[in-house]
């Protein structure tokens, strides 16, 4: 698994009252207590839309429990799944940069918590809280790089390997044991038809990478699925430990992330 507990100066465990999400765990005790009387915790009901692409982003809602899809609208009707939030983000992380509409829709994909917090008392926060800006300026960098590494996914790598990919992503992100995951969800999630994903499970399963029990995924060999994930796995996490080593700024990080990801949607589609 990727998602490493960030240094903090805590090292306390979830039973004490912190919070699961990734991010906020990140902080120094002190912004996290000042920061505590504006989180506002929610329940995330599977299917809702935390935000709409194109509107007003009111709220920043740090992800506790639970999968969000993050969709780009391809026409009127349809959507494609261009990354997943889990406990290690925040949906509308990108106010951190000046953004105030949002660009994707953000969909509960498997039901939760979150932590909420209007966009107004975040942009106090991050004024005083260095610490908070910088976390969310590094989740920032790490979106971008998940949005175009799926972006060259989708035109390069076997269903079979992205399968794997996405398991592993929302393995990650969830940090469950068992998956509440359904077939049709996979396939609105990676835009494909339900036979699709349907051949797909089967091979996977007879290979010992899963079992289905009852509308739920449980995975049985996290390696062998890592075997089997294409490579866009593996860059997205080797990018995750590069974010938290690295030492320059992190909008010059930014800077280079998109021009990284240009290059490889270049690549992927020439
Ligand atoms: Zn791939």
């Amino acid at each position: 698994m990727w998602i490493e507990e960030r240094e903090t100066g805590l090292a306390m465990p979830a039973e004490t009252g912190l919070p699961r999400n990734l991010l906020l765990r990140s902080l120094p005790f002190e912004e996290l207590e000042r920061l505590s009387p504006v989180l506002q915790k929610i329940a995330l009901a599977p299917r809702r839309v935390l935000q709409h692409a194109g509107l007003p982003i009111e709220h920043v809602f740090f992800i506790e429990e639970g999968l969000v899809s993050v969709l780009a609208k391809v026409d009127e009707r349809n959507a494609v799944e261009v990354g997943l939030i889990g406990r290690d983000g925040a949906v509308g992380s990108i106010v951190v940069l000046g953004a105030d509409v949002a660009a994707f829709s953000h969909f509960v994909q498997i039901g939760g918590s979150a932590l909420r917090i209007s966009v107004d008392d975040l942009s106090r926060a991050l004024a005083e809280l260095p610490r908070l800006r910088a976390a969310l300026q590094g989740y920032v960098h790490l979106s971008l790089m998940q949005v175009s590494q799926t972006a060259a996914c989708s035109l390069s790598h076997s269903f079979e390997q992205r399968l794997a990919s996405w398991l592993l992503m929302a393995h990650d992100r969830c940090d469950m044991t068992q998956l509440p995951i359904t077939q049709d969800l996979v396939a609105r999630s990676l835009g494909v038809r339900r036979p699709t994903v349907s051949n797909a499970f089967k091979q996977l399963a007879e290979r010992g990478a899963f079992a289905k029990e009852r509308g739920r995924v449980r995975i049985l060999d996290r390696a062998g699925l890592e075997r089997i994930a294409c490579r866009c796995y593996r860059v997205l996490c080797r990018q995750c430990d590069a974010v938290k080593r690295s030492k320059i700024g992190r909008k010059t990080l930014i800077a280079l992330t998109l021009a990284f990801a240009l290059f490889e949607i270049e690549l992927a589609v020439s």
